[in-house]
């Protein structure tokens, strides 16, 4: 009944008001919604996903060669295959690089029975096995990561099966107690869907720069229950493993390419992650050619005439996750400093019935308020209308409906902001270029053999890609057009009011859950200063000019907000950043963790704690804080709104233990 009643009140209106794309003059939004193509995408996913595509290693090259030729094909300028030597001792800040690993045959047999092969599922091997073999039986040593798993068992020359990642009980299993071989059950990311599907195979993990080199092979949980049954019964499980693969000095490889703009210093940078298990079709095949289709688009719509000259030129780029781009960062810093904005794919085309997953658009990290939050932002709000109205009344402007495709509604989750990919390193204090990020969570066949382009929705594809797409070129032309700033306006005051709401709201939570008057204070102060940032933000892309924007945006948030703004607070030490080479942790390597390790210092308190919410974490925002102007009682009273209340003693002691090992510094007052 109400679907009918729908219909009545919005299909006259849908056909009467044209609703184009928003911020852009609408030819340009109409002509990159119309040229935008999730199937397109879909068939370069299927040819990534071929790909076994472990950093520095040949599958991995194939895919960055498939990408190099696409671009080429396309008619973008630049394209190149960055290569940076990747041996094990090479640092690039704080990334220590880590080898190529390859595999060139493994098998694991249980009598006549073949239980896994490289060849046929490649993801049943570790990353980071050597070679290896054993013909002998198997021992349940349960987690295995407590020295008592293993009393009263001898797996001397045995293997052993763990449900935890091959990596976590290699030291105790093979360096201690001289296992041959480790067999892992480990299991996915803990989701509502966790544990539903026991034919699971997960993607293993050795310890590259491990003590005690070994193999290990990864199988379902139905297989190691049927062992663990078998076992308990008093029965023998015998099985043969035979691994041939091993690390070699490699090359981080990064493919990119350029639609130059009429400025070259200034750049919109489109990422995502190119590396991962095959066949990783949604993390993050799905990413990687998302890009590739959003350079495509706007390399075409540029040569047809369609589109103009970018007035920035914009940046295409597939990295190894985290490890490729702080590598990237390190040995190209212009790279970092002529890049504007950063959009950040990973994960964008899970069918929903499938994987269950929701497509987030995400902005910067509190740490560094943006307005190019805000243009992420407003085209996703514009896709998830479009789609919505298309799903209720068959009709609309723009659905972004791909012809292979589904058709319901998109209902992205927009705004806020999560770690956990490369975008994280972007955004980072050593490098602060704000993000776009766009990626599905969650996805029940993550890390497993089920993550395969069937999974994918290519209209689900088109749409992120569609958003990507208008986001960056509206980033490359910002300020070209005379109704820019004013377009841009209306959606920034509109994005200040919506997150007031968001803080009178989260003002009332804290006050019925008995907090001082003085933390509500806090939480308005801190939302005063962050939208003040996100109107200064636009400088950087302005160049410095004068903006209206400026001017106006003081006297909106006087009007929001119901506590003034005060003088500061400074209370304990003001720190700087005193290397700016990447962030603490990186993929297969923590400086901070090795670090601590060799100063003998103890791991500070504020990194056990878990934040309030999905955002970021305690180490990454409280480092990002530092910046040669805020005191660490400031960094507390910001880190107690945006990550989670802690007290001031812990900010101090892990801001005192990053100072003595030479990450800040004190500044002299
Ligand atoms: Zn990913």
């Amino acid at each position: 009944m109400r679907a009918a009643w729908l219909l009545l009140a919005l299909a006259p209106l849908a056909a009467a008001q044209a609703e184009p794309p928003p911020l852009l003059p609408p030819a340009q939004g109409e002509s990159i919604a119309n040229a935008v193509s999730g199937s397109l995408a879909l068939r370069a996913v299927r040819t990534l996903s071929q790909h076994h595509r472990m950093r520095g290693s040949a599958g991995y090259r194939a895919a960055t060669e498939a990408i190099r030729d696409r671009l080429t094909e396309y008619g973008l300028e630049g394209v190149e295959i960055i290569s940076l030597p990747a041996d094990g001792r090479i640092f690039y800040g704080t990334q220590r690089s880590r080898p190529g690993w390859n595999a060139r045959f493994a098998e694991l047999w249980e009598g006549p029975r073949r239980i896994a092969s490289w060849a046929e599922q490649p993801i049943s091997l570790a990353q980071d096995s050597v070679s290896g073999r054993a013909d002998a039986d198997l021992i349940d040593v349960g987690a295995g990561t407590a020295a008592s798993d293993y009393a009263d068992r001898d797996v001397r020359g045995k293997l052993v099966l763990t449900s935890s990642q091959p990596g976590e009980i290699a030291a105790l299993a093979i360096g201690t107690h001289g296992a041959a071989g480790i067999i892992s059950w480990a299991q996915n990311q803990r989701t509502a869907w966790w544990g539903d599907d026991d034919t699971l195979v997960r993607w293993g993990h050795l310890d590259t720069f491990a003590a005690h080199p070994t193999f290990a092979f990864m199988v379902s949980p139905a297989r190691a229950r049927g062992w663990q049954e078998r076992l308990r019964r008093g029965e023998t499980v015998h099985l043969r493993a035979q691994v041939d693969a091993g690390q070699a000095p490699s090359a981080y490889l990064i493919p990119t390419a350029i639609v130059p703009g009429r400025r070259r210093d200034r750049e919109i940078v489109y990422s995502c992650h190119l590396d991962h298990p095959s066949p990783g079709a949604n993390d993050n095949a799905s990413g990687c050619a998302g890009i590739l289709e959003v350079a495509r688009t706007l390399q075409r719509l540029v040569r047809s005439g369609a589109l103009p000259q970018p007035e920035r030129t914009i940046r295409f780029i597939w990295p190894a996750e985290i490890e490729g781009t702080i590598a990237l960062l390190n040995a190209r810093p212009e790279y970092a400093r002529r890049t504007l904005a950063t959009i950040h794919l990973d994960m964008i085309g899970g069918n929903s019935e499938v994987t269950k997953s929701v497509l987030r658009v995400h902005g910067s990290p509190p740490s560094l308020p943006s307005f190019v939050s805000d243009v992420g932002f407003t085209f996703a709000r514009y896709v998830n209308a479009q789609s919505l109205l298309f799903a209720d009344t068959g009709a609309a402007d723009h659905p972004l409906i791909d012809p292979e495709g589904d058709r319901r509604a998109l209902q992205a989750e927009i705004g806020g902001f999560n770690q956990g990919s490369d975008h994280e390193v972007w955004a980072e204090g050593s490098w602060r270029v704000p993000v776009i990020y766009i990626a599905d969570w969650p996805d029940r066949t993550i890390h497993t053999q089920r993550d395969l382009p069937d999974n994918l929705d290519p209209t689900k594809m088109r749409r992120a890609i569609f958003i990507a797409a208008a986001s960056g070129w509206y980033l490359a032309n910002l300020g070209r057009e005379p109704d820019d700033q004013i377009r841009l306006w209306r959606e920034m005051r509109a994005g200040a009011i919506a997150r007031g709401a968001d803080t009178a709201r989260r003002a009332e939570a804290l006050r019925a859950a008995g907090a001082s008057e003085e933390e509500v204070a806090n939480l308005w102060t801190r939302y005063r200063e962050s939208e003040l940032r996100i109107g200064l933000s636009l400088q950087r892309v302005f160049d410095g000019v004068s903006l209206t924007v400026l001017g106006e945006l003081p006297r909106l948030i006087d009007a929001i907000s119901p506590v003034a703004s005060g003088p500061r607070r400074i209370a304990g030490t003001i720190y700087r950043r005193a290397r700016s080479d990447g962030p603490m942790n990186g993929f297969g390597y923590s400086w901070f963790d090795d670090h601590l390790a060799r100063a003998g210092l103890t791991r500070p308190r504020l990194l056990a704690r878990t934040a309030d919410g999905p955002g970021p974490g305690f180490g990454y925002e409280a480092l990002n804080l530092v910046d040669g102007r805020l005191s660490v009682g400031e960094i507390r009273d910001e880190l107690a709104v945006t990550v989670g209340a802690a007290p001031v003693e812990e900010v101090a002691e892990y801001l005192d233990v990053l100072a003595r090992l030479g990450v800040i510094a004190a500044v002299e007052r």
